[in-house]
């Protein structure tokens, strides 16, 4: 390849390094021009002559390509000659072990050393590994039958981890073997989340499922000739419906974002307007819970890079929140500020309520999908245990951060640092 490549940089050599290279059959056919014509009576034909072989010269191939291609084989050949196999493996991110015939580590890599820790050439890799899975892998491995295999393998200690190792002849006649550990650990727990995600989910709209279709069977069999129980079950159907409507809104909601997670919105919004919108909209819910909801807003622009439908959303969900949740304190305040001293300056809209609070050790989880305090209070106020997740989600992609801080009996402050620029 490296040939291949050398050869290829001859071929378009510029004209002018072919002129240099070729500088002394140039010099050469001048001069026995100039020797044959004389300097003095030098004509058109000798100047013809002169162009000509300085054509020639220009398009000729070089010596100097050749000697390219001979240069770029040594460097190779060189390069390879000076890279140990220690070099090698230290270069390689994933631990990787490197062993004999009696399955004895001849050299173990930094990345090994800290995953597995006590490896020292001459330990034998039988008794460091002992699960059955590295047996059988070591096992093929030396006694020839494959050149490779793979295997799946848990480190339980000191944390669970999860490898795909790889065993694999080094071939050349070195009866040298190598083992790669690829760290699965990451995926599995993503592959995980997702699972409990999709249950958690279908046991979300499987619950008003349920209830409705029992509700159909009563309508149809015993309270079929019952108009006052009609009405009633119908409003619970309508109400389990919308249920399962907020649900699949704010899952959908969810899916775009993760789909654009570090997409960076370009407008302006104007927070002052965006919240004072949230704040018109959420009066009748407000009025409806007894919670006066209070404005103290910083004079001046109130304007920062962002989505005005996305942060809308934002300042909804944790509205609505303090509205439901801290509906006892009677009152919410929705408060903006410049925050200038930040090492990264922007500004602050802080919704505080006075209810009953968040306990301390919710607090880290509450952003988690699904995540509710008091399941039964959170059905009761029609939540779907998803709106906090959506606003860290978008908030994610505003660069912004979200702050809870809380004292119980005394109520609840969501606070969000959106950066200015
Ligand atoms: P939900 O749809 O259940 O409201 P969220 O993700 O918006 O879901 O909120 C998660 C949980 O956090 C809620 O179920 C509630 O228990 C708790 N919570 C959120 N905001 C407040 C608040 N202002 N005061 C007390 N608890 C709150």
């Amino acid at each position: 390849m490296a040939e291949l490549n050398a050869e290829h940089k001859g071929t378009v050599q510029p004209a002018a390094a072919r002129l240099w290279a070729n500088r002394w059959l140039l010099a050469a056919g001048i001069v026995a021009v100039l020797a044959v014509h004389g300097l003095a009576g030098a004509s058109a034909y000798v100047v013809l002559a002169a162009i000509v072989l300085l054509l020639a010269a220009a398009l000729l191939p070089s010596g100097g390509a050749r000697q390219s291609i001979e240069d770029a084989t040594a460097m190779e050949a060189g390069g390879l000659q000076r890279l140990s196999g220690e070099y090698l493996a230290a270069a390689v991110a994933d631990p990787l072990i490197i062993f004999d015939r009696t399955a004895t580590i001849v050299h173990a890599n930094a990345a090994a050393f800290a995953a597995f820790g006590g490896l020292a050439p001459g330990m034998s890799l039988s008794l460091k590994f002992r699960a059955p899975e590295m047996q059988a892998l070591l096992d093929s491995v030396l006694s020839g039958t494959v050149a490779s295999e793979i295997v799946d393998y848990t480190e339980k200690l000191p944390v669970e981890r999860a490898y795909r190792v790889s065993a694999s002849s080094v071939g050349h006649a070195t009866d040298l073997y190598v083992l790669v550990f690829k760290d699965q650990s990451e995926a599995r727990r993503i592959d995980r989340m997702r699972a409990d995600f999709i249950a958690n989910a279908s046991h979300e709209l499987r619950t008003p499922l349920a209830s409705i279709s029992g509700f159909i069977e009563t309508l149809r069999g015993p309270a079929r000739g019952d108009p006052a129980a009609r009405d009633q079950f119908l409003q619970i159907m309508q109400n389990q419906t919308g249920r399962m409507a907020r649900l699949i809104d704010d899952l959908l909601s969810l899916s775009r974002l993760e789909m654009k997670p570090y997409l960076k919105p370009g407008t302006e919004v104007d927070l002052r307007q965006t919240i004072d919108s949230v704040i018109d909209s959420l009066a009748p819910l407000a009025r409806e819970n007894g919670v006066a909801i209070e404005r103290d807003f910083v004079d001046g622009p109130l304007d920062v890079p962002g989505d005005r439908d996305e942060l809308f959303q934002v300042f909804e969900n944790l509205l609505e929140n303090a509205c439901k949740y801290g509906q006892s304190g009677g009152r919410v305040t929705v408060s903006i500020e410049r925050d200038g001293t930040d090492p990264e300056p922007g500004i602050d809209v802080t919704i505080r309520d006075y209810g009953p609070g968040i306990p301390e050790e919710h607090i880290p989880r509450i952003t988690e999908r699904f995540y509710r305090v008091d399941v039964e209070s959170s059905r009761t106020q029609k939540g779907t245990g998803l709106g906090l997740s959506i606003v860290k989600h978008i908030l994610t992609r505003h660069s912004a951060r979200l702050s809870i801080k809380s004292e119980v009996g005394k109520g609840a402050a969501f606070s969000v640092h959106l950066p200015s620029a």
